[in-house]
């Protein structure tokens, strides 16, 4: 899992990195909210950790301008001030947990955890939608109880969809960030895994938006379907 934290306090934010990389995390870490939303832009980001006080203003102005933008990524806001009426203010602008400091480092886990169950059907390794599992540490899928055979590529296509299922994941990213080979992909690259990954997990599951990417999501709408 991709986690950004954005945090100006050294200490702390060496110390959630550090914290989170021995998870297995992979962590960006920034201290201004400017860098954040370039890191939000380049990088591939499953959930944020978002302090309030930064140096050039305000976590919850990322927070707004993300859910503005129907943006529905985790975010989780790691602040000092702890008066009820900043909570309030986070959870109205669309936080979706809240973590007052000091915190111990194995309350944050915990909450990580459960913050990525409630967004993407995490349940330990385990990433579950419709009839699709798939655990990353032992890189196994499963269709309806039936173990598929994925190679490295597909299930790296397939569980970046999952994890953000019902949003849709730029060509670019899938072949610059998901796919090993980054830039030096051909251009085909992409459209034959999609295909192999269909052919293995069912046409109903990697939906293609036209001139923009893929998406999974996670019902299927009768109004999506074709008539
Ligand atoms: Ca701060």
């Amino acid at each position: 899992m991709n986690i950004l934290l954005v945090e100006d306090d050294l200490e702390l934010g060496n110390g959630v990195r550090i914290a989170l990389a021995d998870q297995g995390f992979n962590v960006v870490w920034v201290r201004r909210l400017t860098e954040a939303e370039h890191a939000l832009e380049v990088n591939l980001t499953d959930l944020v950790l978002l302090d309030l006080g930064l140096p050039d203003g305000d976590g919850l102005t990322l927070l707004k301008k993300l859910r503005g933008e129907l943006n529905t990524l985790p975010v989780l806001i790691l602040t000092a001030r702890d008066a009820l009426h900043d909570r309030l203010t986070g959870l109205d602008f669309g936080a979706d947990d809240y973590l007052v400091k000091p915190f111990a480092l194995a309350e944050l886990l915990s909450r990580i955890r459960a913050l990525a169950r409630r967004s993407f059907g995490f349940e330990g390794e385990a990433i579950t939608l419709r009839g699709l599992v798939l655990v990353e540490a032992t890189q196994r899928a499963t269709v309806d109880g039936a173990a598929v055979e994925l190679s490295r590529s597909e299930f790296l296509l397939l569980s970046t969809l999952l994890k953000r299922a019902d949003r849709v994941v730029t060509r670019r990213t899938l072949e610059e960030q998901v796919l090993p080979g980054g830039l030096n992909n051909e251009s085909n690259v992409l459209d034959v895994h999609i295909s192999n990954l269909r052919k293995k997990i069912g046409d109903g599951y990697v939906r293609t938006v036209r001139g923009v990417g893929y998406v999974i999501d996670r019902q299927v709408s009768v109004a999506g379907a074709k008539l």
